[in-house]
């Protein structure tokens, strides 16, 4: 398997301090190594800095007082990412925008494995302002998605043994989070359903039927931390598989964590990624109108809701992208680079769901014989 495709500094002279020349003192933060030069990346096991050539460890003070911020201030601001430390690889193959530190090259697309991979400018727009560091190594995420792979039933023998993993990234993938201050009027028709016995004699039966009745009233809730996908490579459904990404481990963003690492900018703005949160808080809201009042249907149900005091983050999660070849085909698994659960895609063997769809006849049959001896006695 190959490592992630990151050349070595070492290899690029002008990254050398040169002897005489004044190096850097330590408050001015460089990710080039204090005593070889090498390049400081960031270690997941003792979460601090550590050169890949020598082994020097530089510690990472973490400052873990992450603020929420005005979601129309948010709406206003476009600044840069980190001013020119950081440089933008756009894949023209399959459009994904990577960030990089300026010291890292990106080789090859994380996603699509193409080298149609060209520099871009610095990323314009919102500055990420939380990042929930690795601490997943990567050989820790390549041994959970192996255990995670043999589990998978349907997945063909063939494909447990030899699981051959063509590239591991692990990337910083952005997510916008929100709070909000709900207050919400509904009012709407609902119904239950009843059973009665009509007809006499013969005609005798039981039959169903719905009461409706009105319900209103207002829901009071502080909504915290709705998670919404902004991108691509990382859909909201691959997101919420992950989750939950230990929210406590959260640090105010600096680029120190990106090293050795890549990040993906966002593709969804601020303000449609908010009318996303919006319609999941919806889906609360009407959840807690269901368990309120508990009907079997609804005519309608109209809601207004009022947000305040709605605040965000810019949030980057800790994601390694891994992929299986099979037969030809390649498939993705992801690993929550800070749990190391597990989710993705293995190929399926079409005999063993033949199998599991016989036994789950086989015992739909089963249940069905004995409810029919259980009536009959
Ligand atoms: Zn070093
Ligand atoms: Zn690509």
């Amino acid at each position: 398997m190959s490592p992630r495709e990151r050349p070595n500094t070492m290899d690029n002279s002008e990254n050398k301090p040169n002897v005489g020349e004044e190096v850097k003192s330590v408050d001015t933060y460089s990710v080039k190594c204090q005593s070889c030069g090498g390049t400081m990346i960031f270690d997941p096991v003792s979460q601090s800095l550590k050169c890949e050539h020598c082994g020097n460890t530089v510690d990472i003070i973490k400052d873990h007082d992450v603020k929420e911020n005005d979601i129309l201030d948010g709406f206003e601001k476009a600044t840069k990412w980190d001013g020119d430390e950081q440089a933008t690889y756009k894949c023209k193959n399959c459009g994904a925008v990577v960030v990089l530190n300026k010291d890292e090259h990106a080789a090859l697309c994380p996603f699509c494995g193409t080298s149609h991979i060209v520099k871009g400018d610095a990323f314009k727009g919102l500055k990420p302002q939380v990042v929930i560091p690795f601490s997943v190594t990567e050989s820790d995420a390549e041994r959970f998605a192996k255990s995670w792979a043999k589990r998978r039933i349907f997945a063909p023998a063939k494909f447990k043994k030899s699981l051959n993993a063509e590239n591991i990234h692990g990337v910083y993938e952005p997510c916008f989070t929100f709070d909000s201050r709900v207050e919400a009027y509904y009012e709407g028709r609902v119904g239950d359903r009843r059973t009665r016995t009509v007809g006499s004699g013969k005609n005798r039966r039981t039959e169903t039927y719905i009461v409706y009745y009105r319900i209103h009233g207002v829901i009071n809730k502080f909504i915290d931390d709705i998670y919404v996908a902004t991108n691509a490579n990382f859909p909201q459904a691959k997101m919420d598989k992950m989750q939950p990404f230990k929210a406590e481990n959260a640090c105010v963003y600096e680029n120190k964590y990106l090293s050795g690492f890549m990040a993906e900018s966002y593709q969804k703005d601020l303000k449609d990624s908010w009318e996303d949160a919006k319609k999941m808080i919806d889906k609360i809201i009407r959840a807690e109108i269901k368990s309120r009042h508990n009907y079997d249907v609804v005519d309608y149900i109209n809601v207004s809701t009022t947000h305040s005091d709605v605040t965000y983050k810019y949030v980057l999660l800790p994601v390694y992208f891994l992929n299986y070849a099979y037969k030809r085909k390649s498939y993705e698994v992801c690993i929550n680079g800070v749990t190391g659960k597990v989710a993705g895609k293995t190929p399926k063997s079409p005999l063993r769901v033949a199998i599991a769809a016989v036994f789950g006849l086989a015992a739909a049959i089963g249940i069905g014989i004995l409810l029919y001896m259980l009536y009959k006695s």
